[in-house]
Formats: structure tokens, sequence, C-alpha cells
């Protein structure tokens, strides 16, 4: 273990690394200092990776691929993409390269009624939605939508659940595509034409941001489901630094919007909405 004041986080070794597919790197890491380190079983559970020095801390989220107490051995599987401190580190890592990780925390959680799930991911969603399939019990109903660079990406793992998958494949975008990316949502039109079976389900979403808010809005607003009934969260953004640019231009009224609904007794995915919503009308 590392610190002791604020949260608890734990001396994580490089072991080894591999590529699970030309687009994702698996980092094994290992050591003393995950002796402490307790799994909570979530498939979707998140670390925060803290990369820099002390005095220049950079936090990143990343899942637990797979946690082995007896190693101990800790996966994290890392998406490859241009530019980014934490992508950069993983695609360079080597045996003994040492970095910090948090305790760990999960959102998945099919309500006991669910009789189906959808699950639905990018690159980044992937390592959870992958434990998510192996974990599943012995019938249980499962879609996957997921995108990938190509074919090579893509990812079955072994399930006693009984999975259907549809793969999207970002590299096979028309040229032109790309420019308009921030309007782009080829998962969450993938979702929308998807013919849902009848009876109560579970939706469990982790892509970039504006796939995410789109997915959040279909199901919350335009389908009313109820909030236990779907997690969808934005795992990245796309165009990150020109997003904090704007975004900087009118935090101030954002943040009043968020402390008025807190003051009228809305939280979690009630607050998110009302968030979206007003990021929306400032184009953002
Ligand atoms: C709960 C949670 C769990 C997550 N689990 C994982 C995981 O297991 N594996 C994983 O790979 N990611 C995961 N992510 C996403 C990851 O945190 C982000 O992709 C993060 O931005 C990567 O940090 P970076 O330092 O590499 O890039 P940043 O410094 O954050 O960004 C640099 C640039 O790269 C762009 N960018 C960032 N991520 C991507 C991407 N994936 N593809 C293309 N461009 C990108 C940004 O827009 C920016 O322009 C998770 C996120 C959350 C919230």
């Amino acid at each position: 273990m590392v610190s002791s004041a604020g949260p608890r986080t734990f001396d994580a070794v490089t072991v080894s690394t591999m590529f699970v597919t030309p687009a994702m790197i698996r980092v094994r890491f290992g050591g003393s200092g995950l002796e402490e380190f307790e799994s909570t079983g979530v498939p979707d559970e998140r670390l925060r990776l803290f990369f820099g020095t002390a005095a220049e801390r950079v936090v990143r989220s990343y899942t637990v691929r797979a946690f082995d107490p007896q190693g101990p051995f800790l996966d994290v599987d890392f998406a490859v993409h241009d530019g980014g401190i934490a992508a950069k580190w993983a695609l360079g890592a080597k045996p003994g390269d040492r970095l910090e990780v948090s305790e760990a925390r999960g959102w998945y959680k099919p309500p006991v009624d669910s009789r189906w799930q959808l699950l639905v991911a990018d690159m980044t969603g992937l390592p959870a939605l992958t434990r998510a399939i192996e974990q599943l019990p012995a019938g249980a109903r499962a879609f996957v939508i997921a995108s990938v660079p190509n074919h090579a990406d893509e990812q079955t793992v072994p399930t006693q659940g009984a999975v259907s998958y549809q793969w999207l494949h970002t590299d096979r975008q028309e040229p032109g595509r790309v420019e308009l990316a921030s309007t782009v949502t080829p998962l969450s039109d993938a979702v929308r034409a998807c013919r849902l079976p009848v009876g109560p389900g579970y939706v469990w979403a982790a892509t970039e941001a504006s796939e995410a808010r789109s997915i959040r809005k279909y199901f919350h607003r335009e389908r009313s489901w109820g909030p236990d009934r779907f997690e969808i969260k934005g795992y990245w953004r796309r165009d990150k630094e020109q997003w904090q640019q704007r975004y900087t231009q009118v935090q101030q009224h954002i943040d009043a919007i968020r402390e008025q609904a807190i003051a009228d007794g809305k939280s979690g995915k009630e607050l998110t909405q009302v968030v979206d919503s007003a990021l929306e009308q400032v184009g953002l």
C-alpha cells in the first residue's frame, strides 16, 4: 500500500505486457504492493491509475480486466490511441515499471428480474464488457453491440451465457465521417436500430461521451426507462482538449445549473440528465 491520506492506493509493478488484439495492450501488474488490493468482482470496476510525479500527478480511469489474489496479478487492458499519457505509457511499458493504482469500484448491476441484457462498448468499454460476459450465469441472455477498429480487434470470451454479438468497424467509416466525429454516433444508431426483446431488461454501455449521452437519452428520455435499468457511461471524450477549452467558458453557468438541481433534490442519473441537457444547450 502506498498512501495513508486520501483514498487508498497500491504500488503495482509491471510483470508483462501483451497485445490482446492489435489495438489493445494488456499490462499485467504484480508485486507485494498489490497483496492488500481487493477486487469487488463487479465487472466494470474502475481503477484510478496515477501517472507522473507527486507534484504533477495525472489521473486516468481504467478497468480491472482480471484480478488473481494468488499472484497477486492485476490485468489492465489499454486501448491504443494517438496522444494520451496513459496510452503512451502502456505502449512503452516493460517489466519492472511501476504505477500507483487506486481501490476499485464498479456500477454494473442488472436488476434481479432482468430477462436479458444489452451490453454496448467501444474499445475502452470492452475490458468491462468481456468480463461481464465471462461472469454471466448459465443461460443468461445478452446482446452485445461493440465498435472496434476492425475485425482483428473483435474479442469473444468463454461464457455460460447465451450471447449474440454485433460488431461495428470504425476503420471502415467512409472518408469524411471522421471530420464530423463529434456528431457521428454509430453505436447509438445501432442501439436505436436494435429490436430489443420484450420483458424487463438491463442496458450497460461504456463508450465515447457523445455516444453515451445519445444512448442515455434514448433509454431515459425517449423510452422512459427507470434509472435502475441502465448504466450508461462516457469513458472518454473525443477532441478532449477543444471540449475542455469550451467548457471553461461555460463552467460557471453549468455549475449553477448543477447546484440548483442538487438543491431540488436531484442526484445520480437524474442529475446527470440535467447536466447533459445543459451541456447540450450550450453545444457541448
Ligand atoms: C470508468 C472508466 C473505465 C475505463 N476503462 C478503460 C479501460 O479499461 N481501457 C481503456 O483503454 N480505457 C478505459 N477508459 C477510458 C480512458 O480512461 C480514456 O480513454 C482516457 O482518456 C485515456 O487517457 P490517455 O492519457 O491515454 O488520453 P488523454 O490524455 O485523456 O487524451 C489524449 C487525447 O486522446 C483522445 N482519446 C482519449 N481516449 C481515447 C480513445 N480511447 N480513443 C481515441 N482517442 C482517445 C482524447 O480525446 C485526447 O484528444 C475508462 C474510462 C472510465 C471513465
